[in-house]
């Protein structure tokens, strides 16, 4: 899970790196207000998830509040790599000498934490790691040891850093690894980490992305994402407690398993039709999550029919073709819907789906060419 800059911005600055104030707006009036507070040049940053802001736009200095104003009314326009900019972040602008740059990631070959840092910052760093690779330099920490202060230190003099910058980048560093520990971080990034006029070091940007299978132990991380611009309809499927990924095509699939899922979505395209989501209501899946899962297939208007596919295993198939029946009163639109049980009591759950008028199929392959059939 990413989060935006300013959330970023608020990890690090508790875990003591050098962050400019910032104000967050959604608003020209606000930015303007903002502006005449800090009474000083500004930066006026998109807060969209995508990197790169700066080269779409989305990054603008200001002298005056006036011409903070224009900026927030440009930016507020824009949509970056396809996200809407609603806010923007404001604060004072760091006079910028040198910019460097600091991540920190997870190597999985090592199983350690990867501290990386360069001379060559503000510049996207995946290209610096092609061209001049020698100019990032990397230090392995154990996630449980951190980072001792004596690379810290080496890898500040690697980078060319001298008398007060030296305690200052140490600091951060060492920060920034705590904080990637603590949030439970699978990409830390300070891109750029710049010098200023004084010879002092800010992080002027910030980059965090979360290991969502943390999350449950990370309740301020868990909030981040709920004010996040998550698809509505797989925040719903996550509060319903049912994995739901939206695809392009037409045909609503209704699941229970995730491997069976994969196995539908095969047979769907095997037959010349397009999956229009992935979804496994779990088992042992009554009839609200059953009518939860009906009414997140049917938001999706490009659904023109739904595969429900059961495989009864310790979940009953007649317990599930209830829960289809009864969801089935309430459908928020009329669809072509076509049923495909097995497994245990399969006999049971054809009988009940056929009282209800919907033929069930015990073949896989032929309920796929009847709802393939259904869309064309
Ligand atoms: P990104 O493009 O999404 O990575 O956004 P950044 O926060 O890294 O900003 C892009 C670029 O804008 C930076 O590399 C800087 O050159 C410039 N920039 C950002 N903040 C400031 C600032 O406070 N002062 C100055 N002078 N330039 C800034
Ligand atoms: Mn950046």
């Amino acid at each position: 899970m990413k989060v935006r800059e300013f959330e970023a911005r608020s990890v690090f600055s508790q875990h003591g790196l050098p962050v400019p104030d910032g104000v967050l707006a959604t608003s020209v009036g606000s930015v303007v207000e903002a502006a005449e507070t800090f009474a000083c040049e500004v930066v006026i940053k998109a807060q969209v998830l995508a990197g790169g802001r700066g080269k779409a736009g989305g990054v603008k200095l200001a002298r005056t509040p006036g011409e903070a104003g224009e900026a927030a009314q440009e930016i507020l326009q824009l949509t970056i790599a396809g996200e809407p900019v609603s806010s923007v972040l404001v604060a004072p602008a760091v006079d910028i000498v040198r910019e460097l740059y600091l991540g920190i990631v997870v190597d999985r070959v090592s199983q350690k934490l990867l501290l990386m840092a360069s001379g060559k910052g503000g510049v996207d760093i995946e290209e610096v790691a092609a061209s001049d690779p020698d100019a990032i330099h990397r230090v392995e920490m154990a996630p449980d040891e951190g980072l001792p202060a004596w690379k810290a230190r080496a890898l500040a003099f690697r980078l060319g850093l001298e008398g007060g910058q030296i305690a200052q980048f140490v600091g951060i560093a060492s920060g920034l690894t705590n904080a990637f520990v603590d949030v439970d971080a699978s990409l830390a990034e300070v891109n750029p980490l710049v010098i200023d006029g004084e010879g002092d070091l800010w992080a002027i940007d910030a980059k965090l992305t979360i290991d969502e299978n943390a999350l449950y132990r990370q309740p301020e991380m868990r909030s981040v994402r709920q004010e996040a611009d998550e698809d509505p309809a797989e925040r719903r499927a996550r509060e319903a407690g049912v994995s739901y990924i939206k695809l392009d095509g037409s045909i609503g699939c209704m699941v229970n398993g995730a491997g069976l899922a994969m196995a539908t979505m095969d047979v769907i395209k095997n037959h010349g039709g397009e999956p229009a989501n992935f979804l496994d209501v779990g088992g042992g899946a009554g009839v609200e999550r059953i009518a939860n899962a009906f009414d997140i297939i049917l938001s999706d208007e490009n659904v023109k029919a739904v595969l429900i596919n059961i495989f009864g295993g310790i979940t009953r198939a007649d317990d599930v073709a209830t829960g289809v029946i009864e969801a089935r009163r309430s459908l928020p639109r009329d669809v072509p819907i076509v049923v495909r049980v097995a497994g245990t009591r399969e006999a049971e759950a054809k009988v009940l789906l056929e009282q209800e008028g919907l033929r069930a199929e015990v073949s896989m392959d032929r309920a796929a060419a009847r709802v393939v059939e259904a869309v064309s």
